[in-house]
């Protein structure tokens, strides 16, 4: 079966940014797929290519939406589409770079994911059906993830003097993943009335990603906010925290600012107080991406402690720098982010290799996002049991959430 039309347009994402929608199709059946994009971007990220002209701000995306009119149309028109290996190695070999710099890798993955989703549909698969067979997961390990829910938003994500990025709740006892939405939601609202209490109305205002963004300016007011409603919706034990640091954000001429500047070993001992404090169960970017030293030191204590400590930054789910990552012990867990690989075929390659090293996979949104719920599905194929999607609250966000409830009736196991 071959592709017999591609076509791209420039559409908005949940910033009113323009990012790139692609659609691939045969015959009369069309799929489409929609590229996120993240504000605390890793440096080693692949190209998200935008025209840095005065249309947007310098964000409009036609460049990649034309590469994939022209260039990569070109090509992919007539060429076979169930095989997504070969596929995504021919993108990558046509663009040329090693960071998918030329066509862009917003170009690239748009191209790649909507080629897997209408390979589900003309199979008649649903997508995390045929992204486990690609992934060689099988049916009996497809998993319903824990939500992992990012109620207080700070960082680059909101405009309060919050430093850390994400506190995140992860409902670790829920039974059901309907049963893990009800208390990520409950205990949304519980805070809101929290927060609402202590900081004012305006202080219920929401941030990117979803989740309250009073404000605050050390991270254990916002703990102790979301340990207070946690226990107050009545989920102590079942509901634990995460937390993603985002460090590379407030990292300079190596020292950390929060409230104080830190050294990095100071920092290291900082973490270690608040695992000890709060039930924390993972944290994510603890320090700059290139502070390698310092992810050892913490990744050797909180592998102790039981905490995961997970690289996003860090890995931006490279394969190459997995394998680094796992060589050295810097971490416990992958963040998976297929923008910041740039193809379908290689996030997966990513995760699998993590999930070999023992490590935990967690499939991840960015903090620019669309009605695509593409990532729903790679979390129930990868079987990884982990999903960071934001608090349960705007479009963008609840998509991915509904997306998995209806999953959920194919009576796929939960974690
Ligand atoms: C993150 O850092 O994990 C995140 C989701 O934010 P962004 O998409 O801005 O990188
Ligand atoms: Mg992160």
């Amino acid at each position: 079966m071959k592709i017999t039309k591609l076509y791209a347009r420039q559409v908005l994402d949940s910033r009113g940014n323009p990012t790139v929608e692609v659609e691939a199709w045969f015959n009369h059946i069309r799929a489409t797929a929609i590229v996120p994009s993240g504000a605390s971007t890793g440096k080693y990220e692949a190209l998200e290519l935008r025209d840095g002209k005065k249309d947007y701000g310098g964000k409009s995306v036609l460049k990649a939406v034309d590469h994939v009119n022209t260039t990569i149309a070109k090509r992919l028109v007539g060429m076979e589409f169930l095989d997504q290996k070969a596929i995504d190695e021919f993108l990558i070999s046509l663009d040329g770079t090693k960071n998918k710099g030329k066509l862009g890798a917003n170009a690239i993955l748009g191209v790649s994911m909507a080629v897997a989703r209408l390979a589900a549909k003309v199979r008649h698969e649903e997508l995390y059906v045929y992204l486990g067979e690609l992934a060689g997961t099988g049916k009996k390990n497809f998993r319903m993830p824990i939500p992992f829910a990012n109620i207080i938003n700070g960082g680059k994500h909101a405009g309060s003097s919050l430093k850390i990025q994400e506190f995140m709740i992860a409902p670790v006892g829920a039974r059901t993943f309907a049963q893990a939405a009800q208390m990520c939601a409950e205990t949304y609202h519980v805070l809101k009335g929290l927060v609402e209490e202590k900081y004012g109305k305006s202080a219920t205002n929401v941030g990117d990603e979803g989740g309250f963004a009073p404000q605050l300016s050390t991270p254990e007011e916002a703990l102790e906010l979301i340990t207070a409603a946690i226990k107050k919706a009545g989920y102590r034990g079942r509901i634990k925290i995460a937390i993603d640091a985002a460090a590379s954000e407030f990292y300079a001429n190596g020292l950390y600012t929060l409230d104080r500047p830190y050294t990095p070993q100071e920092l290291v001992e900082y973490w270690v107080r608040l695992l000890k404090q709060y039930p924390i169960i993972s944290l994510e970017d603890p320090f700059d991406q290139d502070d390698v030293d310092s992810f050892a030191r913490l990744t050797a204590i909180a592998g102790k402690m039981k905490v995961i400590i997970i690289g996003d930054d860090l890995l931006v789910s490279n394969p190459e720098r997995i394998q680094a990552a796992i060589d050295k012990r810097l971490c416990t867990g992958l963040l998976l982010k297929v923008n910041q690989i740039g193809t379908v075929t290689e996030a997966i390659s990513a995760a699998k290799l993590a999930q070999l090293a023992g490590w935990i996979v967690m499939v991840s949104h960015r903090s620019g996002e669309t009605e695509d719920t593409f990532i729903a599905d790679l979390a129930v194929a990868l079987g990884c049991g982990k999903i960071k999607i934001g608090a349960p609250c705007r479009t963008d966000r609840v998509c991915k959430y509904n997306r998995l409830l209806r999953i959920q009736d194919d009576k796929i196991p939960y974690k």
